[in-house]
C-alpha cells in the first residue's frame, strides 16, 4: 500500500497523514487570532457571558440573516431549549427522521414528549417529504396530538423545506430545524436560520463552524420567543438572577468559546468555498463508482460530511482498503434510531423507514474539510474507484 501511495502522491513519505476533518490545519492558519482572542479573555476574567457572547450573538445574527441568536451550551441545548418554550411535552409527538444523530430523537424524549420517527429520502439523506403526512397520521392514530416537525439538515444540507413548511402549516405544526451540521447553508435563497419557527446550531469542534469545546446556538425571528430561550438558558430567570419565572437549565456559552467562535467565523465564509469546491471534485471523480450525495436545485451545502453510499456487502471492505492506504472514513450512522435500544420502543411511522434502514448499511463518508488539498482529494478518489475494483463494483 505504502509504494501505491508513493506512485500517486509526490513526496508522499513526507505528506501529512489525511484527515477525516483537520482541525489543526485550521488552527496554524488562524493561531495569532486565537491566541490573542484567548488573552483578551483571560485578561478581563469574564468567563460566563463575558463581552465576546454577546459580540458573537450579534455576528451570528448578521451572518444568518435573522433577528436573534441566542448561543448555549451544545447544539442539544440549542433543539431542547425551543421544546421547553413551546410547552411541548407528554402527550405530544414530534416527528424526527429515523435516520440522524441520536441528540434529535433525544431531546423530545426528555421533555416526555415522542419522538415518531419518519422515513428518509436516499438521495439526500433528510427527511422525504411525501412521507411525512403518514408520520402525522401515526401519531395521531397513536393518540397523540403532533406538534412539531423536527426536520434535519444531515450532512450540511438543508432539508427540503418548502414542502416541509407547507405540509407542517396543513396540519398545524410547527416547524425546529436540526441545523446542527447546517450552519452557514441556504436553501433557495434563505440561509440556515430564516427557515422554520426556530433553528438550533451546534459548534462541536467537528460541525462546519466549531468551537474547542461544546457549543451552540438557537436562531430565531420571533421576538417572544427568544426571550424565553434567554430565561431558560439562564435557569429560567425573570427580570433578575433570582426572579425566576420558569423552569429552565444551566445552557449557557462560555465566553473563551465565544471569542474562539468569534475568530472562527471570520474565515467561514472562505471555508464553506473550499468545503464546496472538495465535494465537487468528488462528485466528479467518484461518478459512476459509487452513489455520490444529491444536492436540491437552489442549494447550498456546508459539507459538515461527503457520504456516498455503496452496497452493504462491500463498504467494510473498502473502508478497510482506505484505511490501508491511510484515508480514514467514518460511518455516519450505522443504524437507524429505531434500531437503537434506548430508542425501539418509540414509534416509527406507518408506511416504514426501509430507506433509512437500508443507507444505514451503505453510507461511508470520506475525508472532508477546507484543507484538504486537490491532490490529496484526487488520490482519495483514485483509491476509492480502485479499491472498489478490487472489492467489485458498488
Ligand atoms: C451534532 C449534532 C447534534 C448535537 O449537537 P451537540 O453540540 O453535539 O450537542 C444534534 N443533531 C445533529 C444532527 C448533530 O449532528
Amino acid at each position: 500500500m505504502g509504494s501505491l501511495r508513493t506512485d500517486s502522491r509526490d513526496a508522499a513519505a513526507s505528506a501529512p497523514a489525511i484527515e477525516l476533518i483537520d482541525l489543526a490545519a485550521q488552527q496554524r492558519r488562524i493561531r495569532p487570532g486565537l491566541d490573542a482572542a484567548i488573552a483578551r479573555v483571560l485578561d478581563h476574567g469574564r468567563y460566563i457571558m463575558g463581552p465576546e457572547v454577546g459580540e458573537l450573538e450579534r455576528q451570528l445574527a448578521a451572518f444568518s440573516g435573522v433577528k436573534h441568536a441566542i448561543s448555549c451550551s451544545s447544539g442539544t441545548d440549542a433543539l431542547l431549549m425551543p421544546l421547553m418554550a413551546l410547552g411541548i411535552g407528554p402527550g405530544d409527538a414530534v416527528i424526527c427522521p429515523a435516520f440522524t444523530y441520536t441528540a434529535t430523537p433525544e431531546v423530545a424524549a426528555l421533555i416526555g414528549a415522542t419522538p415518531v420517527l419518519a422515513e428518509i429520502d436516499p438521495t439526500t439523506f433528510n427527511l422525504d417529504p411525501s412521507r411525512l403526512g403518514e408520520a402525522i397520521d401515526t401519531a395521531r392514530k397513536l393518540g397523540l396530538t403532533p406538534r412539531v416537525v423536527m426536520a434535519v439538515d444531515l450532512f450540511g444540507q438543508p432539508a427540503d423545506y418548502d414542502r416541509i413548511e407547507a405540509i407542517a402549516a396543513d396540519h398545524g405544526l410547527l416547524v425546529l430545524c436540526d441545523a446542527a451540521q447546517s450552519f452557514g447553508a441556504v436553501y433557495k435563497g434563505r440561509r440556515v436560520g430564516q427557515i422554520g419557527r426556530v433553528t438550533a446550531t451546534s459548534f462541536f469542534p467537528a460541525k462546519p463552524l466549531g468551537c474547542y469545546g461544546d457549543g451552540g446556538a438557537v436562531l430565531t425571528d420571533d421576538d417572544g420567543l427568544a426571550e424565553a430561550l434567554r430565561s431558560i438558558r439562564a435557569h429560567g430567570k425573570g427580570g433578575d438572577k433570582y426572579d425566576i419565572v420558569r423552569i429552565g437549565i444551566n445552557g449557557r456559552l462560555d465566553t473563551l468559546q465565544a471569542a474562539i467562535l468569534i475568530e472562527k467565523l471570520r474565515i467561514f465564509p472562505e471555508e464553506i468555498k473550499a468545503r464546496n469546491r472538495l465535494a465537487e471534485r468528488y462528485s466528479s471523480g467518484l461518478a459512476g463508482a459509487v452513489a455520490t450525495p444529491a444536492v436540491h436545485r437552489g442549494c447550498e451545502s456546508v459539507w459538515a460530511q461527503y457520504t456516498v453510499r455503496v452496497a452493504p456487502e462491500r463498504r467494510d471492505a473498502l473502508a478497510r482498503t482506505l484505511a490501508g492506504r491511510g484515508i480514514p472514513t467514518a460511518v455516519y450512522y450505522p443504524r437507524t434510531v429505531a434500531e437503537q435500544p434506548a430508542y425501539r420502543h418509540f414509534p416509527v411511522s406507518s408506511g416504514g423507514i426501509a430507506a433509512s434502514t437500508t443507507v444505514s448499511r451503505e453510507v461511508l463518508s470520506l475525508p472532508m474539510h477546507p484543507y484538504l488539498e486537490d491532490e490529496t482529494a484526487d488520490w482519495i478518489i483514485s483509491s476509492v474507484r480502485a479499491a472498489l475494483a478490487s472489492v467489485g463494483a458498488p
